[in-house]
């Protein structure tokens, strides 16, 4: 599985909040936050698992859980902060790391300045940013944690370009991609359109 489009009514209804020029931070972060645990529901199906026997009201049984130690989510920053959120209220005991990256506004080129995150060998990662555009952020993220050795790496994006998206699927076609929303295209200056503007400065700076 490469890519896999989760949209739905309710995911849609969610993205168009943020949409909404006039929504504030607290709504856009919430929203966020709602958007990315839904996400995950559809993602959980590849997490890995294992039976666990349980002391129940009614006697012991044996169910199957999700492995969250197991998981790292990746947390892209700063718009990526409130994904993590959320993803860490599904899933309390998964780890988490943060990579930021800066794009120069001049030539749209990605450059690293921040790297933290705990011994990836053997985990499935799966990565939190919020937007695909020009796919610089995300390729470049995704080759270094490739050089960290985990079993699986899944990518989560709330809002996606059609050109960034297929970057991404021809450089890393052993990832696994879920995203929420395929906008139209990009603007001149990397902005996603319709998209929602600068999610970092709509989630943290209302009113710049
Ligand atoms: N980052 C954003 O916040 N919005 C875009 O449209 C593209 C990158």
């Amino acid at each position: 599985m490469a890519l896999k489009i989760l949209d739905n009514a309710l995911l849609s209804h969610k993205i168009n909040l943020i949409r909404n020029k006039h929504a504030s931070s607290e709504e856009i972060r919430r929203a966020v936050e709602d958007v990315t645990v839904i996400s995950l529901s559809h993602m959980a199906q590849l997490f890995p698992g294992e039976e666990r026997e349980i002391e129940t009201p009614m006697g012991n049984y044996t169910f199957e859980f999700i492995m969250e130690e197991k998981i790292v989510f990746v947390c892209v920053l700063r718009a990526g902060i409130p994904m993590l959120n959320g993803a860490l209220r599904a899933l309390p005991k998964a780890k988490a790391g943060f990579v930021a990256i800066k794009r120069d506004e001049e030539t749209l080129m990605p450059k690293l300045y921040y790297w933290r995150l705990p011994d990836l060998t053997n985990k499935f990662v799966v990565v939190l940013d919020p937007m695909l555009a020009t796919g610089g952020t995300l390729s470049l993220t995704i080759d270094r944690l490739k050089e960290a050795k985990p079993e699986r790496i899944m990518s989560l994006n709330l809002v996606a370009s059609p050109e960034g998206l297929e970057r991404l699927l021809s450089s890393h076609p052993d990832v696994d991609f879920f995203v929420v929303r395929v906008d139209r295209g990009l603007n001149k200056k990397g902005y996603i359109v319709p998209g929602v503007g600068d999610l970092g400065d709509r989630l943290f700076s209302e009113g710049l």
